[in-house]
């Protein structure tokens, strides 16, 4: 496919390939931006800003319902796009594309409810002849960068709550999985959105990255990915609005009186699916000790009924990573946890891209295999005393985005729900479950900021205070 700039699809004589990560082969090839390039994305953002102010909310709202309607009618494409290029299954690729209608709705409701307040002036000491009121604003300029993970919904969340703000938006999706960004973009366009106010640049991140967020005609940064990545955006952005929704290494607790086929299924479904590549994937799973080793049977026995292969295949229940070295990363951290006394129950292999679920027992919390973000199709299982020690053990990380508990105990489910320190808290669910319209973001090193378009609209205006005297 072509990128989108300046108000035009534009190819490029350098470009990159798109994979399928299954076989490797070449799907489709994408441009590589230049820095020129880029300087016209930015000089068109600009143009773009001033073109959405003039559209009113109602406006706003109608391009993005329209792009929702166009969304709908190409679902079997775009579900196919993100299968195919990402690595997921396809009954998963299908369910991101339904999500990033609703997505797209959602923001469009958004662009109705900017709302302001009036401040109550007088009841500051020394005045009383004033009268206050809040507007929101949009930002200007919008830099969307997005990981591979989620190709389409993730983009969604930038884009569609960055037009209902009345804002212009330069996307940056990942370099492995651009196709999804760039049908997404189309049809915005298609939709009526002004053609400066959309633009997807296609290209390394590395290269494009810094000189896109340090930009000062930029005035906000939503980042999608990893700690390390979101932490240099922060230093190298300066003075503007950031988001940052980043990794994490969820914990999955399981108390002695959990409902143990709701956990074994939340386990395997929060473990496992996108092959374990979800920011709040379950990763590190605990057991009391009263049910640890019945539970690591269970676990093992339903994860060898995983069936990996072609993710278009619909017999199969994983597909592959979305890179090969990432399944040696993956293998490498296991082989590790158990040269130092952890087990691999079933699993532990890799050829190419697809690397087998596999459940880790007995591993340490030194371990890298639980210390780090593993993001890949292995879970890392522990045993704990009680909810005070389960507590502790979850926030035993730098990262705090989702973390969940099975108990039928409302005191041990309170208790987690307050002290335990993630910006999600699931009782009696994996920790992998989101609903778009939800405020969503990480706490400690998972990030700052909330998605969700109502919350992400926020983020994406400034407040004002009006005072006439
Ligand atoms: P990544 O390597 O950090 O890349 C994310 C995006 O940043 C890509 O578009 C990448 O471009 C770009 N990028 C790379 N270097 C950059 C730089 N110096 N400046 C600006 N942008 C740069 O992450 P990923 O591997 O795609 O995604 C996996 C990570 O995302 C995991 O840590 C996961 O937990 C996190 N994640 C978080 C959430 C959440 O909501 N909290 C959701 C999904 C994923 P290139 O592709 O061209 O390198």
């Amino acid at each position: 496919m072509k990128m989108y700039i300046g108000g035009e699809w534009v190819d490029r004589d350098e470009k990159v390939s798109v994979l399928n990560p299954y076989d490797g082969s070449v799907i489709d090839t994408v441009p590589s931006a230049s820095l020129n390039d880029l300087e016209t994305a930015l000089a068109t953002a600009v143009r773009g800003a001033e073109a959405m102010k003039q559209l009113s909310g109602y406006q706003r709202f109608e391009i993005l319902r329209k792009a929702a309607d166009i969304m709908r009618s190409r679902i079997q494409d775009l579900g196919t796009t993100v299968s195919t290029e990402e690595g997921k299954i396809l009954s998963e690729g299908l369910a991101e594309a339904d999500r990033a209608i609703q997505t797209i709705e959602l923001s469009g409701e958004e662009a109705k409810r900017l709302y302001g307040e009036t401040v109550p002036l007088d009841g500051a000491s020394n005045w009383a002849g004033q009268y206050g009121f809040t507007m929101r604003v949009p930002v200007g300029v919008v830099a969307a960068i997005a990981p591979f993970n989620f190709p389409l919904n993730l983009v969604a969340h930038k884009v569609g709550p960055a037009l209902a703000a009345g804002n212009a938006v330069i996307i940056k999706p990942a370099t492995d999985t651009p196709l999804s960004a760039l049908k997404l973009t189309e049809v915005l366009i298609e939709a009526g959105a002004p053609p400066e106010a959309v633009q997807c640049i296609t290209g390394s991140g590395s290269r494009l990255g810094d000189p896109l967020v340090a930009d000062p005609r930029v005035r906000k940064v939503t980042f999608t990915g990893s700690r390390d990545v979101g932490e240099r955006i922060c230093k190298t952005a300066g003075l503007k609005k950031v988001t940052m929704e980043l990794g994490s290494n969820a914990p999955l607790i399981v108390m002695p009186d959990a409902n143990m086929d709701k956990v074994i299924a939340g386990t395997v479904s929060s473990g496992f699916s996108n092959a374990g590549q979800v920011c709040i994937s379950a990763q590190r799973v605990m057991a009391s000790k009263d049910i640890y080793g019945d539970f690591v049977d269970a676990l093992t026995e339903t994860v060898k009924g995983l069936t990996t292969g072609n993710q278009l295949d619909s017999s199969v229940k994983m597909g592959p990573m979305v890179r090969a070295e990432d399944a040696v990363r993956v293998n490498d951290w296991i082989k590790e946890a158990v040269g130092s006394g952890a087990r691999a129950t079933t699993g532990g292999e890799y050829e190419g891209a697809l690397h087998e679920p596999t459940v880790v027992a007995d591993v340490t919390p030194d371990m890298r295999i639980s210390r780090d973000e593993i993001f890949g199709p292995a879970v890392a299982v522990s045993s704990f005393d009680d909810i005070e020690d389960a507590i502790e053990a979850a926030n035993d990380s730098i990262y705090g985005l989702s973390a969940s508990i099975f108990t039928q105990d409302v005191d041990n489910a309170m208790k987690f729900a307050k002290y335990v320190e993630s910006g999600n808290i699931m009782i009696n669910s994996g920790p992998q479950w989101r609903a778009d319209l939800m405020p969503y973001g990480g706490l400690k090193d998972s990030g700052m900021g909330k998605e969700g378009p109502k919350y992400a609209v926020e983020e994406m205006t400034e407040l004002k205070m009006v005072i006439f005297h």
